[in-house]
């Protein structure tokens, strides 16, 4: 603890010296090294992920390096517009002030990162963090080392301690680190240890930002692109084994085109199979517990009289798992009670509305909600109905990748929005300042004494003009 400690003083007396009032330039030569770094160690980093859970390195590049360097870039390029003060108007009963906001960085932050896509998760909200001007100790997972070892070798080759730090370590660890004043805690993990961590952080009222998960609905509609859906669905389902905060959790289906969806769903899912015989890498489950607790659930599924649309199969020694869709299920179902985080899908048919909403609503608030539609008052009538972290129409996971929108979650699936300008925000203290005219203030004429004449002004301020 003592260790942490004397870190988080270097820390501090490094932010007040050198962060605190850092220029846009200083901060983006910053990223423009790491971006550097992870271009001339892609490989390595790619090695590393597929080591923790034999991740395709191609996979690595599209889903981490891709949209962790697009969002550098677009840091890059806007830092300077969105660090500068922003003057505000003041209101007319103000005449004589001015109002301004200056972007200041929180301070001293900590990031704590999950196994999943153990790279970017980590690295995105730092760069956001630096972006931002603060000083940062960063906790990735102790589940997928070799990413964690990569993660720590770059920052300590990069930065000094006392700047960005890397510690490793698992519950404990993050337990310890919880126990310092933060400014700013931005936690990526599940809504279990989320609560965890709000409660640590309300001991010294460190602000949070929870990037947590949840039961991600998608919902097809009788007008839509069957055959776009289904490949879109089943590749979410490959994606990472579908070990992924925004992979659909459950189908509902419109009951007119069920038996065509299931069809067509049969004839893609050997299509998929046939081509990942030609060389597609499959993901593992990360760890024995993740694949058991995924096995479990499928053969729970199905000996509760689920039927299967496709035989389940998996890889005990590679810890792989064929993407399992599963059809004709109770809502009571395990399968339905939980985030699933790994590739089992359950389809459902629906009839009406109502009874969709009801399903939907009988949930935590989503992170993600997914409408295949073309049908413009039906997409609509379901975004107005229903609540979530993200929606994303006739496509599925895309929604993270774009930078330039806000990523998050809602209550159970989270708290603040991270990426891009959303994510420079989350770490910044959007400090208000207002300046007074030395010279004259209207409000003067409200000093005491409290005359009937100033009264009547008063009213007429406030409810006339
Ligand atoms: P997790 O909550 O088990 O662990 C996340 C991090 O918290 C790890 O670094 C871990 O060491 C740490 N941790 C574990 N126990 C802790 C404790 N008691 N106190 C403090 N820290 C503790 O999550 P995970 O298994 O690594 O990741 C899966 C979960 O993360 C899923 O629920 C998924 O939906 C969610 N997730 C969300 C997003 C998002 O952006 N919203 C992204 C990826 C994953």
């Amino acid at each position: 603890m003592q260790a942490y400690q004397e870190l988080f003083d270097l820390q501090r007396t490094y932010f007040l010296k050198n962060c605190k009032n850092s220029s846009a330039s200083e901060r983006k030569q910053k990223l423009i090294r790491l971006k550097k770094w992870i271009k001339q160690h892609q490989t390595d980093i790619s090695d590393a992920v597929y080591r923790d859970f034999g991740k395709a390195p191609f996979e690595t590049h599209l889903t981490e390096l891709l949209v962790l360097i697009k969002g550098i870039d677009h840091t890059i390029a806007n830092l300077p517009v969105w660090m500068q003060s922003k003057h505000i108007a003041s209101p007319y009963f103000l005449t004589g002030t001015k109002s301004w906001i200056r972007y200041e960085p929180k301070g001293q932050v900590l990031v704590i990162a999950p196994w999943n896509f153990p790279f970017i998760l980590a690295v995105n909200p730092v760069v956001s963090a630096i972006a931002a001007g603060n000083c940062v100790i960063l906790k990735p997972s102790e589940l997928s080392p070799h990413c964690s070892a990569i993660i720590q070798q770059m920052f300590s080759e990069l930065f000094d301690a006392k700047e960005v730090a890397v510690v490793q370590g698992g519950a404990e660890v993050a337990g310890k680190l919880l126990k310092l004043p933060f400014n700013h805690i931005f936690f990526t993990g599940s809504p279990r240890v989320g609560k965890i961590v709000m409660k640590a952080a309300a001991d010294n009222l460190s602000s949070v930002t929870l990037e947590l998960g949840g039961q991600n609905p998608a919902i097809v509609h009788h007008s839509a692109n069957l055959k776009t859906t289904i490949e879109r669905l089943l590749w979410s389902k490959y994606l990472n084994a579908a070990q992924s905060c925004v992979s659909p959790n459950y189908v509902l289906v419109h009951r007119s085109i069920y038996a065509e969806f299931i069809n067509l769903l049969k004839q893609k899912l050997e299509w998929f199979q046939s081509v990942s015989k030609q060389g597609y890498q499959m993901t593992g489950i990360i760890n024995d517990y993740h694949f058991g607790r995924i096995k479990k659930l499928a053969e729970q599924c199905v000996d509760s009289g689920a039927k299967q649309i496709n035989p389940f199969r998996f890889d005990k020694e590679k810890r792989q798992i064929q993407p399992l869709f599963v059809q004709d299920l109770e809502i009571s179902n395990p399968l339905m009670k939980e985030e699933i985080f790994g590739p089992l899908l359950p389809v459902i048919a629906y009839d009406h509305m109502d009874e969709l909403l009801a399903l939907i609503r009988s949930k935590p608030i989503p992170l993600a909600l997914y409408i295949f539609s073309e049908n413009k008052r039906f997409i609509k009538e379901i975004i107005n109905k229903t609540s979530s972290g993200t929606i994303m129409i006739n496509d599925t996971t895309l929604q993270f990748a774009n930078h330039k929108i806000p990523f998050g979650g809602a209550n159970h699936s989270g708290i603040g929005k991270a990426h891009g300008y959303a994510g420079f925000l989350a770490f910044t203290n959007q400090r208000s300042v207002m300046k007074q005219n030395s010279n004259f203030s209207l409000l003067r004429i409200f000093y005491p004494p409290y005359t009937a004449w100033k009264q009547k002004i008063l009213n007429f301020i406030t409810w006339k003009i």
